[in-house]
């Protein structure tokens, strides 16, 4: 089953907002089976998005556009589905106690506008919407169904899990389901790594697709297929072609799942009931950043310094004054100094240190832009690695965090 996403609102098209909504739905949808033939960003223009319903419409079996539900006179979509579908705004009574009930304590709220908010298309089955006071309609013709949510991210979501995947599996059950293994590796460039893997891609099955994601230094392989339910071999398919696929790119291989570095970082850590710290001069924050992005990182995560000059290297991390004249800032000798002075300070089990030449300025012959040492300090012994990143100032540290977490990835692996 295919399913097309309309997207509406001038300020998607200006680039004043990024479209999320259609990321989330796609993501639900092919959970459930359903495959997104296209998405479409169109302007807050009547004809515009009659065009756009009739041609997904005509297209596949499930079209859902958000936004454009409101009270006010940019708010066209239900006046458009209207003549799409040949009918005529009602009021809902159903709609009407809803809304009043949600503004109850707000009765600036309550004014001639918002009661629009109550009048539906008499064609249409009003889905209720929990959260917010624009109805979600659901229509269908010819046996295909059209919904319409509401814009505001919050509201489409759990419109899409508790009314329109419900709705949808009630009136076109389906049998198929897709399934998505991503594995991810590092330290391999991309088209290196599809002439190595060549021969395996082609011998794929034809129900079984692979897509290259790189992003910052990490490239993420993913197998997708479409299957049916109860078709129990197709899961297995799945699995021992990712089976073949690990043991093929095992040199680079770094995690066996969909999930942040940082994330499997903390699970590692948390597992070994370890704690760490980070000393970041180039990377300025970052891996710190990374490292509390997620709910839960105080069990294993301490804390950082981030030592940009000199002085601080020296003052708050014990580097000695002479390896930073002797060696510079960007040196083997430094790095290590920051990694084993972050992690006394810190008290914690393993320390990493970054400092490099993020450019654009700075570079010499001897350590250009892109020259970045990092560090990882265990309970044993500190590892150092030079790397030579290109890119801007931004990709040369995104990549510098990358390499230190998939170095300390593989290290706590062992
Ligand atoms: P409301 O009833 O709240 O007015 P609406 O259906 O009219 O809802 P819009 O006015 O189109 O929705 O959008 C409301 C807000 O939701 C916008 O300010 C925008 O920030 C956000 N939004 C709209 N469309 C998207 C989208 N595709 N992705 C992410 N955010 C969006
Ligand atoms: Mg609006």
């Amino acid at each position: 089953m295919r399913a097309e996403i309309i997207t509406i609102g001038d300020e998607l098209l200006i680039g004043q907002v990024v479209d999320t909504n259609s990321a989330f739905m796609a993501q639900i949808l092919n959970k459930n089976g359903i495959e997104i033939y296209q998405v479409t960003s169109v302007h807050d223009d009547g004809e515009h998005i009659l065009r756009a319903v009739a041609e997904a419409l005509s297209r596949v079996d499930i079209v859902i556009t958000t936004g454009g539900l409101g009270p006010t006179k940019d708010d066209i979509t239900k006046h458009v589905l209207c003549d799409f579908f040949g009918a005529t705004l009602i009021p809902s009574v159903q709609v009407e106690q809803h809304v009043r009930k949600l503004y109850a304590d707000r009765p600036d709220v309550l004014n001639r506008l918002t009661e629009t908010q109550w009048l539906v298309p008499d064609k249409c089955t009003v889905l209720a919407n929990r959260v917010g006071s624009a109805p979600l309609m659901a229509f269908e013709k010819d046996g295909k169904l059209l919904f319409s949510l509401p814009g505001v991210p919050y509201e489409m979501e759990i419109a899409m899990r508790e009314q329109v995947m419900p709705f949808i599996a009630a009136k076109r059950p389906t049998n198929e389901t897709i399934i998505h293994r991503t594995i991810q590796v590092a330290g391999i460039p991309e088209s290196a790594l599809a002439i190595h893997i060549e021969d395996w891609e082609n011998a794929l099955p034809p129900a079984i697709h692979l897509a290259y994601l790189p992003k910052d230094g990490i490239i993420r392989l993913r197998l997708s297929g479409y299957f049916d339910k109860n078709d129990t071999s197709a899961q297995l398919a799945i699995d021992e072609q990712i089976k073949q696929l690990e043991k093929l790119v095992d040199e680079w291989l770094v995690v066996t799942e969909d999930k942040p570095f940082e994330v499997v970082v903390g699970e590692l850590l948390k597992a070994k009931h370890a704690t760490i710290a980070t000393a970041e001069s180039c990377t300025g924050g970052k891996l710190a950043s990374l490292l509390n992005k997620h709910a839960g990182s105080s069990d294993f995560y301490k804390g950082s310094v981030v030592a940009y000059s000199n002085e601080v290297k020296e003052k708050v991390l014990n580097v000695s004054k002479t390896n930073l004249e002797l060696f510079g800032a960007v040196s083997e000798q430094v790095v290590s100094q920051m990694a084993e002075g972050v992690r006394k300070l810190m008290n914690t089990d393993y320390a990493l240190a970054t400092s490099g030449v993020a450019g654009p300025g700075g570079g010499t012959p001897q350590k250009p832009v892109g020259t970045v040492w990092i560090a990882i300090a265990t309970p044993q012994k500190i590892f150092t690695e030079l790397l030579h990143l290109k890119g801007e100032r931004e990709q040369i540290t995104d990549r510098a965090c990358t390499k230190v977490l998939t170095k300390l990835i593989k290290y706590l692996q062992d």
